[in-house]
């Protein structure tokens, strides 16, 4: 199965519904032509953000002031703690996949 980003399935169906060809759309986006006819059929099922793996990228908060003992995992940090959202992350995703 294909994914394509979702600005590039809203650019699709934009180009469309302007009157653009299969062609030029192909050429522009990317995507080969004969695709192009099953993403319009059901645009959702190509959508990366519909993939189940998918996760969407998760800022790391900005940490300002004090540095406290975390009670999770004992290091001397800025709260909240950076190691703890990374491996509560990271844990996280590997049970997901
Ligand atoms: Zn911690």
């Amino acid at each position: 199965m294909l994914y394509f980003d979702d600005w590039v399935i809203d650019e699709l169906i934009s180009m469309i519904d302007r009157g653009e060809t299969h062609k030029n759309t192909s050429y522009k986006l990317g995507i080969s032509e004969s695709t192009i006819p099953n993403i319009l059929r059901n645009p959702y099922n190509y959508r990366i953000s519909n993939k189940k793996e998918y996760q969407p990228k998760v800022p790391l908060s900005t940490n300002v002031g004090p540095y406290y003992r975390c009670k999770e995992c004992g290091h001397e940090v800025q709260m909240p703690c950076k190691i703890c959202e990374i491996r509560k992350y990271t844990k996280f995703h590997r049970m997901k996949v």
